[in-house]
């Protein structure tokens, strides 16, 4: 085993860039002597990859913790621990009908002659995994990767340490290096990374250095599945009614303290109705979280760059002429927890309307006919996730088929990504690709078509002489 490193120093990174290069070497080799696993050779590493967070648990929830400042174990074990386990249980429930070949029937031009579509993995598959939900966002692309057959190595956050170690441990104790590693380090380490020959390649981040991982993995033709952020948006129709909507939506948007990939970033509100959605959230806040800053169910913010970066977007709100309502309690910028805000009315070029605020800032933009709302978030990115509130079925439609988005739920937020059967990936700027369930088994597979001639071949006429075959033509 070669332990792994998180310094960022010119040695640090030539030395990480040296394992990352023989890792590589050796997850090729040894998927050179198994190209296609058994289910049982799966459904091990599936198994033991089970009982490594089972095992490790408590471990993980404490460096996380200690990572984040202050994050409660409960978000850690909802987000992070209890949807990655799921995700095995269902993957290994599933995994002989994900692996088995799909019989295809011929046109009477291939007859009699057989097809089928064999399900094969990639080989080594790279995962580069963002801080905010740092275990499940390495881990549930792994399960993919596992159930198609493939061996991975995963680069998780440099901004969580602790948790790196821990998974970096972990996982040198429950698997072979030549099956899965763990690769630590910072951008760096992370170029060095995404520069190396994968069969496959998934990033979750921002979009700024998904382009990056873009650049580099051409190099190698290796494809890319990229999971990135946005500013997804929450649409309150006229017909919603803010007590059933407003607690779904505050829940949504505070786990985490809005350091979710696909947490509510905007509310479009009817209007005339935005004071009512106001004191609506503002109680909803105080219900969820009472008493901030001292109040342990709330999630600090990541650095105190980030925090700054979020002090930023509202203070250039407030100058460019946008309201803002302190939703409850109070900021704490040494424990770094950020009272939650909310911006009605920011210019469309202040940072907090043009760039995915990811943190607990709700930003509201009134609007007046649903064609307008659909409208503005046309003409925007597109969204990782996509929220509408209302009981008019017409509406609901419209918003539909009118908008794209990586993934809609509708009465409620988040919950789309929460069921294994439902693909997971962005659209546009917010991504491409997809995982979670079979999505991710076929992301990470090779759909092999296979046909087998007869004995008795029925295309004989393609064989020249033409001569016969011609005066038919
Ligand atoms: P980030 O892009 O800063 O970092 C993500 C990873 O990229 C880290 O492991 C980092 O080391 C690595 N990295 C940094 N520079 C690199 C480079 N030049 N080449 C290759 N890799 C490099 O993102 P973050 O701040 O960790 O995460 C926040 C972002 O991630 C937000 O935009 C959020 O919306 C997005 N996100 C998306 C999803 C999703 O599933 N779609 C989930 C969570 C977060």
């Amino acid at each position: 085993q070669v332990a792994p490193r998180t310094d960022e120093t010119a040695t640090g990174v030539a030395e990480s860039e040296a394992r990352i290069t023989a890792l590589l070497a050796a997850q090729k080799a040894g998927w050179a002597t198994d190209v296609t696993p058994s289910h049982a050779t799966r459904d091990d590493r599936l198994a033991r990859l089970d009982r490594m967070v089972e095992a490790w648990h408590e471990r993980f929830i404490t460096a996380i913790s200690e990572d984040f400042g202050n994050r409660p174990a409960v978000v850690t074990t909802l987000t992070d621990i209890v949807p990655v386990r799921a995700a095995i249980r269902h993957a290994r429930r599933q995994l002989r009908a994900w692996m088995r070949p799909r019989r295809v029937s011929l046109a009477w031009t291939g007859k009699p002659a057989s097809a089928q579509i064999l399900r094969q993995p990639l080989g080594v598959v790279g995962i580069v995994g963002p801080w905010n939900y740092p275990l499940n966002l390495v881990l549930s692309p792994l399960i993919g990767a596992l159930a198609a057959g493939n061996r991975a190595m995963l680069k998780p956050s440099e901004l969580t340490p602790a948790f790196s170690q821990a998974l970096a441990l972990a996982v040198a104790e429950t698997f072979a290096e030549d099956e899965v590693a763990v690769v630590t380090g910072g951008p760096d380490v992370a170029t060095a990374f995404t520069a190396a020959p994968f069969d496959h390649l998934v990033f979750t981040g921002s979009t700024a250095v998904g382009r990056k991982v873009v650049e580099a993995a051409a190099k190698n033709l290796t494809p890319v599945t990229l999971e990135l952020g946005g500013k997804s948006p929450v649409i309150l129709d006229p017909s919603v009614d803010f007590d059933k909507a407003v607690p779904r939506l505050v829940w949504g948007k505070l786990l985490n303290s809005g350091q979710t990939c696909v947490a509510p970033d905007y509310a479009l509100v009817p209007l005339g109705r935005v004071a009512d959605f106001l004191s609506a959230v503002k109680a909803e806040v105080e219900r969820q979280y009472p008493g901030l800053p001292a109040n342990a169910d709330y999630t600090s913010i990541i650095s105190a760059r980030h925090f700054a970066r979020l002090t930023q977007l509202v203070e250039e709100a407030r100058d460019r002429g946008a309201e803002v309502v302190e939703l409850g309690g109070a900021h704490d910028a040494e424990g770094r927890v950020f009272a939650p805000v909310a911006v009605i009315g920011a210019p469309e070029d202040t940072g907090v309307m043009a760039e995915e605020i990811f943190g607990p800032i709700l930003a509201v933009v009134a609007y007046d006919t649903l064609d307008e709302a659909i409208a503005y978030i046309n003409r925007r990115d597109r969204p990782l996730a996509l929220y509408w509130f209302g009981e008019d079925k017409a509406a609901e439609t419209r918003v539909l088929t009118g908008t794209i988005a990586g993934g809609v739920t509708i009465n409620d937020t988040l919950l789309h990504l929460a069921q294994d059967d439902l693909p997971f990936g962005g659209v546009g700027a917010s991504g491409y690709g997809a995982y979670h369930g079979e999505a991710g088994f076929l992301t990470f597979s090779k759909e092999k078509p296979v046909l087998k001639q007869s004995a008795i071949s029925g295309v004989k006429f393609l064989y020249p002489p033409y001569g016969r075959v011609a005066s038919f033509m």
